[in-house]
Order: C-alpha cells, then structure tokens, then sequence
C-alpha cells in the first residue's frame, strides 16, 4: 500500500489520478490532497476518498470547509502546499499543479526524502538543475507523469543507459497541426482549446498549439534522463499512438503505443516497473487497421520549438523568464486580451532581452521568473492599448 500526497486534485491529471487510485483501493491511499478554487470538485472527490489532510488556495475556503467536514483538516495557500509536500508519513508525491507554483512543493518533497510522480513539467524546466542537484543529494526517485518520458521511462527499462544514442518525443502538432502561420493569426480560444487527441487542462492545451509544450518536454527530458539536447530529437506524430521511443547504438528503435489516456503513466510513475489492469474505455486494437505517420517538425512555423532548445542550451535564469513570461502570454490569450502569434512574441522577446544570469538557489529563480512576468504584462498592456 502506497500513501499518497496529491497536489491539483481537481484538475485534468489530478482527476484521472483519484480514478486510478478508486481504482485499486489495495495499492493506494491519498493522505492528502490540494485543490485550488474547485471547491465543487472537491467536494466530489471528498466522497469517495477519506483523505484527513486538505489543502485550498483561499483562507475563507478552508474556514467553511473545516465546519462541514469536522473529521478532516483543512489548511490554506502557498505554506498549506508545503505542509502536504513535508509530511512525514507518505511515499509519494503526485505533482499535478500547472506552472512555477509546482516548484517549491516538489522541492519540500525531496528535501524531506519522498519519492515524486512529477506531472508539473514547469518544476523542471524552470529549475531543472536545482531538482536534479536534490534529487542526487536525498537520494530520492523522480518519475516522470507527462506521458512523452512515461513512454522513454518504460523503453528504458532493462537497458544500459549508456547504449542509448538518442530520444524521439513524439508530437500531435496539437489544434492547428493543419493550419498556415497566416491562417493561425486569426484563430479563437475555443480553436485552441480543441485538442484533436488528449483531453487536457486549458494551459497545456494552448501551449500544445503553439508547441512551447513540446519545447518543455525536450527540456524536461533533458533533466530526466541526463540527456545532451544534441540527442533529443521531436518528431511530428498526429495520431499520438506512439507516446515516445529511444534509439540505441546498435540503431534499434524501442517505442511505447498505447491510447491516449494519461491514466496509464500516471499508473505507471505509481507502480513501474510492475503493471496494473485498469478500465480503459476505448484500448487500441489493431485489427481494427491504423496507419502511423512521422515527419520532422517545422520550426519556422513553431520558432517556440527552437526557442526551448536555445534557451535550455543557455540555461541559468533564462529557462525561469520563458515560462514566466508564457504562463502570463498563455493567460492573457485565453482571455482574449491578445491574439494567438502574440504569445510567441511575447515570450521570445522577454528571453532576448534578459541578460544570463546563473541559478545558484531558488531566489534566482524566483528573480527569473519575475522579470519573465512583468515583460510580459507590459507587452499585454501595449496591446489592449
Ligand atoms: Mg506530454
């Protein structure tokens, strides 16, 4: 029996999280759980799971909630998130809050000694070098959720580390896979939000149209599995059957297919190398015929994509002021403040105009991220102007 500790229980991945666990009552229990405002979700999953320990994002929220649930506990905001990652007694942290915030928690869990299931790809694109330093010094072990390095993980498995020539993320292109730059300037958020695959959180959904998603994935691969950017490689996949694959030395190539359902990596990050059943409504047979497409991605369409490589090769602050100025561009987008191409403007100028700086602690990238965000608000500003 594993315990749990569930950061983002109502979003998308903290959601399907609860289904795995509701559905194998004997290997799990959730000893805590955050949500943020979703008080109607949380209600929902207080239902079905005895959890003691819940966190919410507003003080006046956890007042109420402790009159109606007597039994339980409640705590509030950003040192409520860090009490749940510094418990004692649990095994694993499930990660799933969008962006930065995702940072600190993650950080608490592994300077306290606990295993992480890291859905919140930002963690280590933003501070990658910081996690992976901790993650060495307690010993600890940090699985990857994002279903991209699930798929490496498992193709990993039973091979030596060092036959491996290189790592291929597969990508669906997202939204507007088909479209031209001219046409994507006029596209809607509903557009955007409209993934032809996977079914996702609003954030992650427009950072997949624009592919900065898979700009984090190459940088989240390249903390994972000590990987030199040089040999990780993003290859257009629209049918988003294979999830991922490694190439060795002697040229053979080891892919995972699966359907696209996020409950199989997070099941795999909570019990690989060993494998569960679990309810799939819609499992891929292939008798029923499938053909599979790859190609190369077009990164003058998507300069997001090179943006990632460049800025990762960089590193030091630059990494904290791309996501910081994205989750602001990001935000705005989808509430209609800027068009669509203003997103990649946004965050390609406030990289450009930032000087290199390094990170030696979290304050650096704190101080990152700031200067990510306030470019960005301004450069919101000037168009709403
Ligand atoms: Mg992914």
């Amino acid at each position: 029996m594993k315990e749990l500790v569930l950061l983002g229980a109502s979003g998308s991945i903290g959601t399907q999280t609860v289904d795995i666990v509701l559905q194998h009552p004997n290997l799990f229990h959730v000893r805590a759980l955050s949500v943020g405002h979703n008080i109607k979700e949380l209600r929902k999953i207080l239902a079905c799971l005895d959890t003691e320990l819940i966190c919410v994002q507003e003080e006046k929220d956890a007042h109420l909630l402790q009159k109606e649930y007597s039994q339980r506990r409640f705590v509030y905001g950003d040192t409520g998130l860090l009490t749940l990652a510094g418990l004692k007694d649990y095994d694993v942290l499930v990660n799933a809050l969008v962006g930065f915030a995702g940072f600190a928690p993650t950080m608490k869990a592994i300077e306290t000694g606990h295993e992480i299931a890291l859905a919140n790809k930002e963690t280590l694109v933003v501070g990658g070098e910081l996690i992976t330093d901790a993650v060495k010094k307690h010993g600890v072990k940090l699985v990857p959720i994002d279903s991209e390095h699930s798929a490496i993980y498992q193709c990993l498995q039973g091979n030596r580390r060092s036959d491996v020539k290189r790592l291929w993320i597969t990508c669906s292109g997202g939204a507007f896979r088909t479209l031209t730059r001219e046409q994507m300037k006029d596209v809607t958020v509903d557009d955007a939000l409209s993934h032809p695959n996977w079914h996702m959180g609003p954030k992650i959904t427009v950072d997949c149209a624009n592919l900065m998603n898979k700009g984090f994935e190459v940088m989240e691969a390249h903390y994972l599995f000590g990987m030199d950017y040089d040999d990780i490689r993003v290859v257009m996949h629209p049918q988003s059957v294979v999830h991922s694959m490694v190439e060795y030395v002697d040229h053979s190539f080891i892919a995972q297919l699966g359907a696209p359902d996020m409950r199989l990596p997070i099941q795999y990050a909570l019990t690989g190398p060993e494998r569960y059943y679990y309810k799939e409504e819609n499992p891929m047979d292939l008798w029923q015929g499938m053909d599979l497409h790859f190609e190369a991605p077009d990164t003058e369409k998507y300069p997001l994509l090179a943006l990632a490589y460049e800025t990762g090769r960089k590193g030091g602050i630059l990494p904290a002021v791309m996501n910081g100025a994205n989750e602001e561009a990001n935000l705005a987008f989808r509430q209609k403040k800027i068009p669509f191409l203003k997103i990649e403007e946004i965050v390609m100028g406030a990289v450009r105009a930032c000087v290199w700086q390094p990170v030696n602690t979290e304050a650096d990238l704190i101080r990152g991220d700031r200067f990510g965000r306030d470019y960005a608000q301004r450069m919101i500003k000037e168009t709403l102007n």
